[in-house]
């Protein structure tokens, strides 16, 4: 789906891809598409633990970073850690987003507002079908 030429660390064919996700995630994970709001599987979600990315595993987000920002999708104020994901200009809408990719695989994971909580005023909107969650013991 890389509108440039950009490498990534984990690269895969279409053909790969489509063997290796589920349809749902092969959609949203490497074509884009945007999870519908509310009826989504994070959303109403407040385990403790790490969510990774469906697609290659890297580490995404963390539990304590995720809130409720009424927008019927996953929000985070933050990444797991600094270069765990990329961002990209996206213009499919009338007005510019930024789009926030996996920086391992290069996967659609959301978009990042700033119209989130302080200090950082980040909003991470993610869709709920790029990530993998894994539950802290
Ligand atoms: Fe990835």
């Amino acid at each position: 789906m890389s509108k440039d030429n950009k490498q990534f660390p984990v690269e895969k064919s279409e053909k790969e891809w489509k063997e290796e996700l589920s349809e749902e995630q092969y959609l949203v994970l490497r074509k884009g598409k945007t999870d519908p709001p509310y009826k989504n599987k994070y959303y109403h979600f407040d385990k403790s633990g790490v969510f990774k990315c469906a697609a290659c595993g890297n580490k995404l987000f963390d539990s304590k970073d995720k809130y409720d920002s009424g927008s019927g999708w996953p929000s985070f104020t933050r990444v797991i850690e600094e270069g765990a994901v990329e961002y990209r200009d996206d213009y499919k809408l009338s007005h510019k987003r930024t789009e926030v990719i996996c920086s391992k695989c290069g996967s659609h994971l959301g978009h990042l507002f700033h119209d989130g909580p302080e200090p950082t005023n980040n909003r991470y909107c993610i869709n709920s079908t790029s990530l993998d969650f894994k539950e802290r013991k």
